[in-house]
């Protein structure tokens, strides 16, 4: 159900190419996460694994014709041998500390945001890539990170970051365009 706030959506580019940038951060929400850790207590290295936390940790906001979708990864727990305490795997791969989504879609704030206003930011992640981030959100990663990579690339007339592109469809070589061009399926 869309909720009264929600605007339809309305993309910029095709709606497949929209849909395969949902595809692919649905595929990274489908990863566990939580790499091992000393126990932020103690300090000891003797841990067991304890299950998953209750909560998915929230990669992205997609803004689909449905409405909302949250994308987020289960989170391994850890418990520590030595004091008892349970603890979460460690997120810095993925994510930024205390921000609400994954490092790609913050970088990908300041990106836009580096020429865009918080508000025409939210509505450019909106449009182009079916994402939602509130732009007081926005504002608060202006605030607090310096400016992300600016590499652009043009696609159907808008610009968009090249880092966010090539994390969701690249292989490993980030600062080339060729995936657009290596995927077997048409992107757009
Ligand atoms: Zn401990």
């Amino acid at each position: 159900m869309r909720g009264p706030d929600e605007k339809p959506f309305d993309p910029a580019v095709s709606p497949l190419f929209v849909n395969a940038i949902r595809e692919e951060l649905r595929r990274v929400a489908d990863e566990r996460r939580g790499e091992p850790r000393p126990c932020p207590n103690c300090g000891s290295d003797a841990r067991r694994k304890n299950g998953y936390q209750n909560e998915p940790k929230t990669v992205a906001r997609l803004v689909t014709a449905d409405g909302i979708e949250d994308v987020g990864v289960d989170v391994q727990q850890y418990e520590c041998l030595d004091c008892g305490r349970s603890f979460q795997g460690d997120l810095s791969a993925l994510f930024y500390e205390g921000c609400a989504y994954a490092k790609p879609v913050v970088d990908l704030c300041l990106f836009h945001a580096a020429d865009e206003s918080p508000t025409d930011c939210e509505r450019t992640l909106r449009r182009q890539y079916g994402l939602q981030v509130n732009r007081d959100t926005v504002a608060r990663y202006v605030d607090r990170f310096d400016a992300a990579d600016g590499h652009a690339i043009d696609i159907a007339g808008h610009r968009y970051s090249l880092a966010f592109l090539s994390f969701l469809f690249g292989d490993d070589e980030g600062d080339e365009p060729h995936f657009v061009i290596q995927r077997s399926t048409a992107l757009w």
